[in-house]
């Protein structure tokens, strides 16, 4: 297949769209400066092969896009004892959304939602080095040096006042160890944590074989552990969206705020698209219709 051709053509047909509708995230301060009008996309093969068209190599934010990343490290770290912390079931409900905690006591629906990424950092923090060991896993995974922006970290801590609410809710609960700070320090960080639409494709490659590493081929998470994160990521990976991520997309998926979203075709490749504006559910608005003409183009799906 000639992935470049296909993404030069969805460039053309989405780059007319740019500002025709969604908005930027305003709720965190240094998002709302981003320009909308930009689209990036951006894949890698399992076998290597690239391809990128539009702004695939401008740094964003890639915000909640590092969940995949922090809960690839805390399963290979912690294996089944994770699930004591956080469920595996679709929310059905905002990204930021509080209701479900104090129903389920503490112990958040997915590890996609914010309290569930939370939960995550908090096992992270316990197994020390929490922030270097993602930045490392990160480097490692697009083999360049990846940072966390400390500007869009302190305007999340400045204005993160529902994340330090389900933070201090399920440190109430008992079911976060460490420090509220210290835990939303990780989050705040992680979240803030800046990629371009080739070093996230990149990065996730070891969800399209098997596990093994894009460059050096070593397992990230075994065969059984991808295979989870895949599910977890088509079931939960854009929140309320999900189903309709299923049911027009039909991959993998998970967005972040930053306009982000990565998708994976399982045993063949691994794609990012990056467009700032949002949709009412927090997902990229030319992300997804990107995702769906490459679907339509390519005709890769796991349905
Ligand atoms: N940092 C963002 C937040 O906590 C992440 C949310 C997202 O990308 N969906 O609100």
């Amino acid at each position: 297949m000639d992935y470049q051709a296909i993404l030069d053509d969805i460039n053309v047909q989405i780059r007319p769209l740019l500002g025709s509708a969604g908005q930027v995230a305003s709720y965190i301060p240094a998002l709302a400066r981003v320009s909308p009008f930009q689209f990036g996309i951006a894949l890698r093969t399992g076998d290597g092969q690239e391809a990128e068209a539009g702004d695939s190599a401008t740094p964003f934010s890639i915000q909640s896009m590092s969940k995949v990343f922090s809960l690839t490290l805390a399963m290979r770290s912690l294996g089944e004892t994770l699930w004591e912390r956080v469920g595996r079931e679709p929310s059905g409900s905002p990204f930021n959304s509080l209701v479900q905690l104090e129903t389920e006591r503490g112990i958040p629906r997915n590890p996609f939602i914010n309290a569930g990424a939370i939960a995550v950092a908090d096992r992270l923090l316990s197994l020390g080095n929490a922030k270097a060991n993602l930045l490392a896993l990160l480097s490692g995974l697009c083999a360049e040096v990846i940072h966390m922006d400390s500007e869009v970290a302190q305007s999340e801590a400045d204005t993160g006042f529902r994340n330090a609410a389900l933070a201090n809710f399920m440190k109430a609960f008992g079911t976060l160890d460490n420090d509220v700070a210290q835990v939303l320090d990780v989050y705040f960080n992680q979240c803030a944590i800046s990629m371009s639409c080739m070093q996230v494709a990149r990065a996730a490659g070891y969800l399209c074989r098997d596990g093994a590493h894009p460059h050096d081929g070593s397992q990230v998470v075994n065969e059984a552990q991808t295979r989870r994160i895949n599910a977890l990521m088509l079931t939960c990976g854009t929140y309320d969206a999900a189903g309709e991520f299923a049911f027009r997309i039909g991959l993998p998926c998970k967005s972040g705020v930053g306009g982000g979203i990565v998708a994976v075709v399982p045993d063949t490749l691994t794609l990012c698209v990056w467009s700032p504006a949002l949709d009412n559910t927090g997902n990229s608005h030319l992300g997804r219709a990107a995702l769906e003409l490459f679907v339509a183009k390519t005709g890769l799906s796991v349905f």
